[in-house]
C-alpha cells in the first residue's frame, strides 16, 4: 500500500460530504478571498478588467489599499468604484464576509439545518447576527423559484399544519377536523423527479391553494391529491386530470398514484423544525420551509450545494 498522503487526503469514496471544511478553508482562508471570489463572479472574469458603468467600456481595475479598508475596485482611467457586495445580502454588513460564507457554508453541509444558536457558537457572534444571517440566507438566498413545473412529470399536492407558538389562542377555526388554532396551514407541491415548493397559506380554502395552484401548475397536467373536499373542484377549475387517494378507505397508494412524495417531504420538515429549531414562529415559518425546499430541489445537482449558494447570493 503506499503511504498515506497526509497534507492531501483522499475522502472516503463512501462519504456523503462533496466539500469539507478543509476544501472551503483551502479555497477561503480570509475575508480577502471572499471579496475577491464575489469581484471575479459578478463584475471581473480574470480579476483585472470589468466593464467600468461611467466609461461604458471594459478597463483596468485595481484594488487600492486605503485607510477606510474599503472593499471596492477602482477604474484605472475615471476612478469610478465598483463595490463586490452591492446587492447583494452582505452589503454594509459589519459581519465579515469569511463569517457570512462560512454560515453558508454550514447551513448547506448540514443534512436538516443548523440552529441560530449552534451558528452563534460557530461563528463567535451574537445569537442576534447569528439569527440574522441565517434569516437573509432562508429569505434571500433560498427564496423558492417562481413559475410553472415544466414536462409532463405528474404533481402531487398537499396541504399540511405545522405547529408553532401561537399568540392568540382560541382565534383559529375548524376546518373538517383539522384545526388551525395552534397550527399554520402550509400548501406544498412536487413534481415527480422534480422541483418541491411550500408555502404557508392563511388558510387551506380553495382560494387560497388555487391561487397557487394557477401560478405554478399548467392545464393539463396531471396533478394527484388526498381526498381533501377543497380539491373537489380542481379539474374542473384548473383544466388538470386529477386523480385522488382515498386516504379515508385506507388506501395509500394505487399504482402511480400517490401523495408519498409531498408527505415525505412533510415528515422531513416537521422533524427537522422539532429537532433543529424546536419552535418556530408563524411569521418566520416561510424561511424555513425555503431551507427545506432549497435542500431537497438541490438533491440532483451535480455541484455542491454551498457552491450553488454562494453562485446565488451574485444573482440578487
Ligand atoms: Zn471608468
Amino acid at each position: 500500500m503506499p503511504p498515506v498522503n497526509r497534507k492531501n487526503p483522499i475522502r472516503a469514496t463512501s462519504s456523503e460530504s462533496q466539500y469539507t471544511l478543509m476544501e472551503f478553508m483551502r479555497e477561503f482562508p480570509d475575508d480577502d478571498a471572499c471579496l475577491l471570489w464575489l469581484w471575479k463572479n459578478r463584475y471581473s472574469e480574470d480579476g483585472e478588467h470589468a466593464e467600468c458603468p461611467k466609461c461604458k467600456t471594459v478597463k483596468a481595475f485595481a484594488r487600492y489599499k486605503t485607510s477606510q479598508q474599503r472593499q471596492s475596485w477602482t477604474c484605472t482611467a475615471c476612478g469610478f468604484h465598483l463595490h463586490p457586495t452591492a446587492d447583494t445580502i452582505f452589503h454594509k454588513s459589519s459581519t465579515s464576509l469569511h463569517l457570512w460564507f462560512y454560515a453558508m457554508y454550514l447551513m448547506t453541509s448540514t443534512r436538516c439545518g443548523i440552529s441560530a444558536k449552534q451558528l452563534e457558537r460557530e461563528l463567535g457572534v451574537t445569537y442576534k447576527t447569528a439569527w440574522r444571517m441565517a434569516h437573509l440566507i432562508r429569505t434571500r438566498l433560498m427564496k423558492q423559484d417562481a413559475g410553472p413545473f415544466e414536462g409532463s412529470e405528474p404533481i402531487e399536492m398537499d396541504e399540511t399544519y405545522i405547529g408553532g407558538r401561537y399568540r392568540y389562542p382560541g382565534r383559529g377555526k375548524h376546518l373538517g377536523g383539522r384545526s388551525t388554532t395552534a397550527k399554520q396551514p402550509v400548501f406544498g407541491m412536487v413534481q415527480r423527479k422534480g422541483r418541491i415548493v411550500a408555502m404557508k397559506v392563511r388558510s387551506a380554502t380553495r382560494e387560497t391553494l388555487y391561487r397557487h395552484v394557477e401560478e405554478r401548475v399548467l392545464p393539463a397536467s396531471t396533478v394527484y391529491t388526498d381526498e381533501y373536499p377543497v380539491y373537489n373542484t380542481l379539474a374542473g377549475e384548473r383544466k388538470v386530470e386529477h386523480r385522488r387517494v382515498p386516504h379515508a378507505e385506507r388506501i395509500y397508494v394505487s399504482g402511480d398514484v400517490h401523495t408519498n412524495t409531498i408527505e415525505g417531504f412533510w415528515s422531513l420538515v416537521k422533524r427537522g423544525l422539532g429537532g433543529v429549531y424546536h419552535a418556530v414562529s408563524r411569521k418566520h415559518l416561510q424561511g424555513y420551509l425555503n431551507e427545506y425546499a432549497w435542500r431537497y430541489n438541490q438533491r440532483f445537482e451535480e455541484r455542491d450545494r454551498f457552491q450553488l449558494l454562494l453562485l446565488r447570493s451574485t444573482l440578487d
